[in-house]
């Protein structure tokens, strides 16, 4: 029986060619015919392959709302490309019809609390809205609380009970 994979494994998966050079994936396809993503697993986790490897090589762990574009348009199937200096967060600029799409949907509950920490820590708006692939007026409006201000942040919360238990 093959040895389970581990997530080193992954890079076993890639075709890594030149470093200018597309690096098809080798592994698994999943999804929906129409729409097929390179997927691997290790660990009993699955990712799709080009996201592990962004999240890898920048030692980061993405959002679900951040979505990865190519620059080389090789993203889909048949070549999936997985070199890293191909793939990038996404912006709006990028891809209208996404960002269009989410902004719709609105930010979730744990996407504003982030905006607003980043915010604190003294990202500029234009920084913020940049990783999360929405305007600036968006993270403009939750800076001022114009849009969202339904959501508390955490630390509220806690304050609010520390004061109950005061009394
Ligand atoms: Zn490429």
């Amino acid at each position: 029986m093959p040895r389970p994979n581990t997530v080193d494994d992954l890079w076993r998966y890639i075709d890594m060619r030149g470093e200018d050079e597309c690096w098809p994936w080798l592994g698994s396809w999943g999804g929906r015919r129409s729409h097929l993503m390179p997927y691997f697993s290790a660990g009993g986790q699955r990712w799709i392959a080009y996201r592990k490897v962004y999240e890898l090589t920048h030692g980061v762990s993405l959002l679900g709302s951040q979505y990865m574009c190519h620059s080389c348009d090789n993203g889909a199937h048949p070549v999936g490309c997985c070199n890293p200096k191909h793939v990038r967060v996404g912006t709006p600029q990028d891809n209208v019809d996404d960002a269009k799409s989410r902004n719709r949907f609105g930010l979730s509950k744990s996407v504003v609390r982030n905006i607003r920490n980043l915010l604190a820590r003294g990202h500029t708006q234009q920084n913020i809205a940049d990783m999360y692939g929405c305007s600036r007026e968006t993270v403009s409006a939750i800076a001022t609380k114009r849009t969202y201000g339904y959501i508390t942040d955490p630390d509220e919360e806690e304050q609010l009970v520390d004061i109950q238990h005061q009394q």
